[in-house]
């Protein structure tokens, strides 16, 4: 089993790599802003209880997403692996999650994170912006997703660093140059 984490801040490309990882070493994509959004525009319960938060970057809490993530692992037993985009996003859902999977015995072998300067974030989100007109793509909003990034996010990338886990690379070039770098990660990692 390959379990691994991308982790990267908003922009860095995690959603369009996760396609090609999963593709190349038959894993589950497991994105939660994929399954927020999705309840947002289902207009569940859930989606109603973090619409709000959401549209201003913000993230929603951790008991929301570890739910979430737990519902998905318990729901594909049978999977090859997984592919983590988006989550964890905070130390307490990192720890939520080696809990969860050591207690099946499949550990995260690895987290990439995928690194690129703030400057080209904003130009990326802004573009994408004009592309797919994501609601939380707004200059101010993407400044605070950021923010979140920083604050509450990069302490995750030492906890797997710590715990041997954290391969570095870099986020800038062509998607098949970075799909590239991580592929070389993951060989090595399985
Ligand atoms: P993303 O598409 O991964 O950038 O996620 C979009 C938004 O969903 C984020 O700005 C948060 O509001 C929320 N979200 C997604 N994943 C998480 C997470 N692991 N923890 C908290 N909030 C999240």
């Amino acid at each position: 089993m390959l379990n691994i984490v991308l982790f990267g801040p908003p922009g860095a490309g995690k959603g369009t790599q996760a396609v090609n990882v999963i593709e190349k070493y038959k894993l589950m994509h497991l994105s939660t802003g994929d399954m927020l959004r999705a309840a947002k525009a289902a207009g569940t319960e859930l989606g109603k209880r973090v619409a709000a938060i959401m549209d201003a970057g913000n993230l929603v809490s951790d008991e929301i997403v570890i739910a979430l993530i737990e519902e998905r692992l318990q729901q594909n037993p049978d999977a090859a692996g997984f592919i983590f985009d988006g989550f964890p996003r905070t130390i307490p859902q990192a720890e939520a999650l080696d809990a969860l999977l050591n207690a099946n015995g499949n550990p995260i072998n690895i987290c990439v994170s995928m690194a690129v300067d703030e400057e080209e974030l904003v130009t990326r989100l802004l573009k994408r912006a004009e592309d797919q007109g994501r609601a939380d793509d707004t200059r101010e909003v993407i400044q605070n997703r950021i923010k979140e990034y920083t604050n509450k996010t990069l302490p995750v990338a030492s906890y797997y660093g710590k715990q041997g886990k954290l391969a570095n690379i870099n986020g800038i070039g062509s998607v098949e140059e970075i799909f590239e770098r991580i592929s070389a990660v993951l060989d090595s990692a399985k």
